[in-house]
């Protein structure tokens, strides 16, 4: 998802909450933004994420950098994506109702962790076990070795 050059401090803003009364602030903005750059970030969200890269860190013992590959979606990013990778109800694994989609007040966020000082990735079904203690819905059997999760219940 490349920005034009004109927009480079777009979105380019650090999001802070507050996690047993320390602050976190490991994610920008831009990180959850579709490639028009429209973004929409569910505190909820944003703090059962900060709670995963911090149980990372600590079963690794060492830094872990967790990457958004993809937050919002309006209607058009997911025709997109299902013309590439198929409607759920046809097969594929794009879902109609998607929970990225902006009317569910951005609850929902695609992830992969990489050890920090490795590059190596963490496997995805120790992400999916770290993000089914802080989100509500979790998804860890995509074949590109992503897991999604989301707060469909508490953001409610
Ligand atoms: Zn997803």
């Amino acid at each position: 998802m490349s920005a034009p050059s004109c927009s480079k401090g777009r979105n380019d803003v650090a999001l802070v909450v507050t996690l047993d009364e320390e602050r976190a602030s490991h994610f920008k903005l831009r990180e959850f933004e579709n490639p028009d750059g429209l973004v929409m970030v569910h505190r909820s969200m944003l703090e059962s994420l900060e709670r995963v890269r911090r149980d990372l860190c600590a079963m690794m013992r060492e830094n872990v950098w967790v990457f958004v590959t993809d937050g919002v979606r309006t209607q058009a990013d997911l025709k997109r994506l299902a013309t590439r990778l198929g409607w759920e109800d046809e097969g594929g694994v794009v879902a109609r109702r998607s929970k990225h989609l902006a009317e569910f007040g951005g609850i929902a966020v695609d992830l992969v962790a990489t050890i920090a000082r490795t590059r190596e990735r963490i496997p995805q079904q120790i992400l999916g076990m770290a993000c089914r203690r802080y989100f509500d819905w979790v998804k860890d059997d995509y074949a590109d070795g992503h897991v999604h999760a989301d707060n469909r219940d508490r953001a409610k």
